[in-house]
């Protein structure tokens, strides 16, 4: 509970309207796009200035209140879920664009820009931003940085820490520092790197200088229908064998293709696995690759390919690939969209295997991925009025991460660890690995008060999965904080 000097305080920097206390009105931050973990806060705090950011910060510098950082409450790893004690630190109207720079080809933006919002600036003038999560109609920039989210076009353009150049950052102290530059290869540590995907728990990111693209000549895209998904699975790598790198490759299954004709009507061809592929580029070399990417197909056994006739025609493509997510709601009451990466070599096997664990827990499984950088995201079907059923959905996700970590991938490719995947860490990395990372955390955070009992595994989460890795500092476990 929070003391009544101390709301007064709060209240005092954003103003009566800036603070929300009401029962009522907490819960709409008392979870992310992770439904199944819910905390309600102690209290909402929405500031409009990075000042305001940094008198915030202050008191629970001072107090020792915990704070997790809030952009649009998209995220799919619980990383937003607030702690039992701590605020929530909404940026939402923080979302002005400040500057456009053409000529050295940046923008500079608050953190609740919407992400959609920075194209739709740039467009006018022929450049776009590069990173597009399939949430990006409403998903904020800040919360990109924090999450470095990636998007279909990742896999030619790199994710959002490519993109980043500087930033003004609000240590959990108060503090104000520069991470970055917006000119290129700046001596000393690459701190804008480090607070890049590190899920609010470094400090409050409170205005940012991003790279904008000039948008590619010609953009093509191609369908691919196939009676198996390895054997679209096997296109991809056979794709990128050939020595081609198209801006985007993904595959949807048969479950996730009726969703997104249930929800957008995008048209797809009824087939086992659908292969969208788009190329983009000077034209001449476009018409070229999209032969060669053609005949791959054709080759492991592609019955229809349906080159996109027109813009409306490849938007409605991507509009299906996009909202492949929120149309699983068309199929099940309740799902958990996971997020693992494995080398894309390992794709048949590794999907083969997942259908097997799927089907031995009774649930249903559908995948919808970025195939070009073998970044899946099972989605898990199930009812939570089902007794036991979350439960078992829960447990399927996460044994899908260890199979992931088995094949040589990753527990994560976009989504964050933050709440749901922090056990998983302790079977990814080694205790030195996380120790080291923890000594990080704590150059920036000694008191763990950012987004703290996130990330990292910890013994009242985690039980023995912890493996020691969150064995605290000694001097934070006396009481007495010290930067190493
Ligand atoms: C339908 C759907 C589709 C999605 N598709 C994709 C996809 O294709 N690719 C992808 O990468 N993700 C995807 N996501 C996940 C999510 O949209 C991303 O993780 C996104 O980056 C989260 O942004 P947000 O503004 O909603 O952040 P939030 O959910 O509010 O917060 C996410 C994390 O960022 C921290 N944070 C927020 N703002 C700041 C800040 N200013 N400074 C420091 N820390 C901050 C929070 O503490 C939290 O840990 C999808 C989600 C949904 C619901």
């Amino acid at each position: 509970m929070l003391k009544p000097s101390i709301v007064t305080e709060l209240s005092q920097i954003v103003g009566t309207r800036g603070m929300i206390m009401g029962q009522s009105q907490l819960q709409t931050y008392e979870c992310d796009g992770l439904t199944a973990f819910r905390v309600p806060p102690q209290a909402v705090l929405l500031p409009e200035t990075t000042d305001q950011v940094q008198r915030i910060l202050r008191v629970c510098h001072r107090q020792q209140i915990p704070f997790v950082a809030r952009g649009s409450g998209t995220g799919l790893s619980g990383g937003a879920l607030p702690g039992e004690d701590s605020i929530v630190i909404g940026l939402s109207r923080m979302n002005r664009i400040l500057n456009l720079d053409l000529p050295n080809q940046q923008i500079t933006v608050q953190p609740g820009v919407i992400n959609a919002n920075v194209t739709a600036a740039t467009a006018p003038h022929g450049y776009f931003y590069a990173p597009d999560p399939s949430s990006q109609t409403v998903c904020s920039i800040g919360g990109n940085i924090a999450e470095n989210a990636g998007g279909a076009h990742c896999l030619k353009y790199g994710f959002t820490v490519t993109h980043i150049l500087e930033m003004t950052v609000v240590l959990p102290n108060g503090d104000l520092v520069t991470l970055g530059s917006r000119t290129p290869d700046a001596p000393g540590y690459d701190l804008a790197g480090v607070f890049i995907g590190s899920e609010g728990t470094l400090g409050i990111a409170t205005e940012m200088t991003i790279r904008i693209m000039r948008k590619p000549e010609t953009v093509q895209v191609i369908l691919a229908a196939f009676d198996t998904i390895l054997a679209a699975a096997q296109s991809v790598s056979d794709v990128i064998a050939a020595g081609q790198l198209p801006a985007a490759m993904e595959i949807m299954d048969r479950l996730s293709i009726e969703a997104a004709e249930l929800s957008v009507h995008p048209n797809y061809p009824a087939c086992e696995a659908l292969l969208l592929i788009e190329l983009d580029g000077p034209e001449a070399e476009v018409n070229l690759q999209m032969e060669a990417v053609t005949k791959i197909c054709k080759e492991n056994g592609a019955w229809e390919t349906r080159l996109a006739v027109d813009e409306h025609a490849r938007l409605l493509v991507w509009k299906g690939r996009k909202a492949a997510f929120a149309a699983a709601g068309r199929l099940s009451p309740n799902y958990i969209v996971q997020d693992g990466v494995i080398p894309r070599t390992s794709l048949p096997s590794v999907l083969e295997k997942l259908n097997a664990m799927a089907a031995a827990e009774n649930l249903r499984v559908t995948n919808v991925f970025h195939a070009g950088d073998g970044n899946l995201h099972p989605i898990i079907l199930y009812d939570r009025d089902h007794p036991g059923e979350e439960e078992r959905a829960i447990d399927l996700s996460l044994r899908i991460l260890d199979v992931c970590v088995e094949a040589g991938g990753s527990i994560t490719g976009e989504h964050g660890v933050g709440r749901e995947k922090q056990c998983s860490m302790s079977y990814m990395y080694a205790d030195p690995d996380l120790e080291t990372m923890q000594r990080v955390r704590r150059a920036f955070d000694p008191l763990n008060i950012a987004n703290p009992e996130k990330l990292f595994p910890t013994p009242r989460l985690c039980g023995e999965r912890t493996r020691g890795a969150y064995a605290p500092h000694p001097l934070e476990a006396s009481g007495i904080a010290e930067v190493f």
